[in-house]
Formats: structure tokens, sequence, C-alpha cells
């Protein structure tokens, strides 16, 4: 069984999913795939540099992403562009390393911050599980996270599905107001369910 794990910008889908690794359960991140396969060397970097420039390029090889950022914010061909190589790209590797942890384990996890937004990512998986908070907290986590302005995070949620929308399509929903003492609570009470699929039916 695949478990895709979502949730907003802040909502807890790093800290479960880190929960859920800890029990042993094997875990693939298309946010951690997207910085594998930019890579010095990747495929997809030499790629993105024949399309929208060799400037596109860090010293290293590595993708140079403020100079990404900047082309297209200003250029929404070269976004286009840009999606065109590096969507498919974390998809194919998602699905070798699904393919490649999916025996190991009675179920595994796929963490995908847009899967409510993204059709394929939904008939990858089997069953998703929503991370969910309030969006104060959401706000204050991520502001303290990743030194943002409470402007720049609800930005990134206004761009994002409206929380009840997340909601009302997910299979399973913990709610991460509390501590993290409470969230591994949760997830020790789903990943019960997850290994025991004949509690997941009921
Ligand atoms: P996401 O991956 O959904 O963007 P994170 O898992 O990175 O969110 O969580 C955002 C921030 O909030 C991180 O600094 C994380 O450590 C913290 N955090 C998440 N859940 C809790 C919690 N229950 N209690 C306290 N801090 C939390």
């Amino acid at each position: 069984m695949i478990v895709g794990l979502t949730g907003g910008i802040g909502s807890g889908k790093s800290a479960a999913a880190a929960q859920f690794a800890a029990l042993g359960v094997p875990v693939i991140d298309v946010d951690v795939i997207s910085h594998q396969i930019t890579a010095p060397g990747q495929a997809a970097v030499l790629a993105i540099a024949d399309a929208l420039g060799d400037d596109m390029l860090s010293a290293d090889g590595s993708l140079n992403r403020s100079a990404v950022r900047s082309k297209v914010f200003q250029d929404a061909s070269a976004r286009k562009q840009l999606e065109g190589i590096l969507h498919p790209a974390i998809y194919e590797e998602a699905q070798r390393q699904l393919q490649q942890v999916c025996n190991t384990a009675p179920y595994c996890i796929i963490v995908v911050p847009l899967l409510f937004e993204s059709e394929r990512y939904q008939q990858l998986i089997d069953r998703s599980l929503l991370i969910d908070c309030e969006e104060s907290i959401q706000i204050a986590r991520t502001m303290h996270r990743s030194q943002m302005s409470e402007i720049e995070v609800k930005n990134i949620m206004a761009a994002q599905l409206p929380r009840e929308t997340r909601r009302q399509l997910a299979n399973d929903t913990i709610l991460n107001n509390g501590s993290l003492q409470e969230l591994q609570e949760n997830v020790i009470a789903y990943h019960q369910k997850y290994i025991n699929p004949c509690i997941v039916s009921i």
C-alpha cells in the first residue's frame, strides 16, 4: 500500500514523515527527489541548461536555484519549459524509488505537498493522509522555521488549496495543533492501521 502524505506549508509533513521513518516505514519525499535530480551532472540539470541557458548552472554544475527562480519569475514560457523538464523527471524518479521499496514493507509513504493539486500523484497512491493544523499555527511555525514574513507565508498558502478542501479530499487526517509527542501518538495510531489493512477498510 502506498500512502500519500500531504498538507499545507508548515503543517508538519516533514515532522510526521520523520516519525513514520523512525518506525521503519520507507518514506519517499518529492521535495528530496527534486533536490536529488538537480545535483551536479544530473540529466535534468543539463536539460534545463540546454533549454534556459548555461547561466542556470552554479560553478559546481548544480542547478543555480536563485538564477532559475528569477528567470521563471519574469518569463512564463521559461517556467513552462522548466516544469516540463522537472515535473516528469521527479515523477519518474518517485516511481522508481517506490518500486524499490514497496515490497520491503507492508506500506510505504510518499510525501507530496501538492497531492490534491496533482492528478498523477493521486493515481499513484492508495490512500491519502493529511497533516492538518490551524492556519494561525501553520503561519507561526513556518515563519519560525523558514525566517519568512507573515505576508510571504500567506502568499504561499493562498497559492495552495484551501484548508477545508484538503480536509474534504483526504482519506485520513492527523490534526497537528498540539505537541510533537501528540503528533507521534497519532502517527503510531495510523501506523497500526496501515500495517493491518483490515482496520483501514472499516
Ligand atoms: P511541512 O513539512 O509541512 O512544511 P514541518 O514538518 O517542516 O512542515 O513543520 C514546520 C515547523 O513546525 C518545523 O520547524 C517543525 O519542527 C515544527 N513542528 C511541526 N509539528 C510540530 C508540533 N506538533 N509541535 C511543535 N513544532 C512542530
